[in-house]
């Protein structure tokens, strides 16, 4: 897939002409770095005691630090016309992280349930636009969460991916690709890139099911291609526990690697896979790999959705939206502070798309 930097022929073809927005404030701020030393301190980096805050878009409380940041990365809503604008005459394609994005974050991950309301604004949502859920959890888990047929998903960070057959290509990179008929009720299109992993990760997570059980609080999910070990509901002096356990256990897996979620540590293959190559990969596949004809906007709260970030925003195809209410570093372009701004988000989104395509309409009906 070809970069689209070269391709911007336009202003209004280049997202990135908001990268200037990085040399307008050089923040007095102790800002979380994305890559540090020594696991406990990058437990205790990416989990954040939430700080509920106004980013400027409503009234409410007002936090002089939270503001200096959304001048480097500013609200998607006060900036939805500047979006938009590029979106122009192109196809929008959607893409979600699932939990403390469409789902508030929980103490218990298996209560992660998303709102009637919010499902109702993903479906139309998709119904407009090409929409997929990128998230962490196995594939089969988030379907059971969002209920909707509609979208495009991919479990265990973009590892395992579903779409309905015929809108998916057949491009398998060498991996598996298959077609099946799922509870989904209606035949669909697989890819998963890391088949030859499953064996690994389901003896990785028994060991360390069994090593973990004494630490109350600590949870180990298996979710397909990765493995999450949260520590949300683990007091904090244990933290340097559930660190060592999964240490131990992993260095008999020289293959598996680990990296940090919010207030979740998750282990999975070493292979060059990422939320960001899921992304490339469904842009292929949707035929929108090019930014001449489409916009793609990636919305996620996590440290593993930088990697899509930085694809949209290194490649200046599309912008990332970083949802978080403490100031944090990030190659998203935008900010929302939490779900309820990202359905807000997702409603204007789907009404400016229902405006163009009646504008386009009336349009060609004039000239004919
Ligand atoms: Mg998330």
């Amino acid at each position: 897939m070809g970069s689209c930097s070269n391709d911007s022929s336009s202003e209004n073809d280049d997202p990135a002409s908001l990268e200037n927005l990085d040399d307008e404030l050089v923040l007095p701020l102790k800002l979380m770095p994305l890559h540090t030393n020594g696991w406990l301190h990058d437990m205790k980096l990416s989990s954040p005691t939430a700080v509920r805050v106004s980013n400027g878009s409503s009234s409410g409380t007002f936090d002089p630090i939270y503001r200096a940041w959304t001048k480097k990365y500013p609200s998607a809503l006060n900036a939805f016309d500047h979006i938009v604008a590029y979106g122009k005459g192109k196809k929008i394609a959607l893409f979600l992280d699932y939990d403390g994005t469409l789902s508030p974050i929980v103490d218990e991950p298996d209560n992660a349930v998303m709102s009637d309301q919010m499902r109702e604004v993903v479906k139309n949502a998709a119904l407009q636009l090409p929409t997929a859920i990128i998230s962490g959890r196995s594939r089969d888990k988030v379907f059971d969460f969002v209920k909707l047929t509609e979208l495009y998903y991919a479990g265990s960070h973009g590892m395992d991916i579903m779409g309905p057959v015929g809108k998916h290509d057949s491009a398998t990179d060498g991996r598996s690709s298959t077609n099946s008929n799922e509870k989904q009720g209606e035949e669909v299109k697989i890819f998963q890139a890391a088949t030859e992993f499953l064996p690994m990760i389901d003896e990785f997570f028994r060991l360390l099911v069994e090593k973990t059980k004494a630490i109350e609080g600590a949870k180990v999910e298996n979710n397909k291609f990765c493995v999450s070990v949260h520590y949300r509901n683990v007091a904090e002096k244990d933290w340097q526990l559930v660190s060592q356990c999964t240490n131990d256990v992993l260095k008999l897996y020289p293959r598996l690697r680990l990296t940090h979620g919010r207030k979740v540590l998750e282990v999975r293959p070493v292979i060059d896979w990422n939320k960001g190559k899921a992304v490339e990969f469904l842009l292929d596949s949707l035929d929108l790999a090019s930014c001449k004809n489409a916009l793609p906007i990636y919305i996620g709260d996590d440290r593993t959705d930088e990697d899509a970030f930085k694809v949209l925003r290194d490649d200046k195809r599309g912008f990332g939206i970083l949802v978080s209410s403490v100031p944090k570093d990030s190659h998203a372009m935008y900010s929302l502070v939490d779900p309820s701004e990202v359905m807000e988000f997702l409603k204007r989104l789907v009404m400016w798309k229902k405006e163009e395509a009646s504008d386009s309409r009336f349009l060609n009906s004039d000239r004919q």
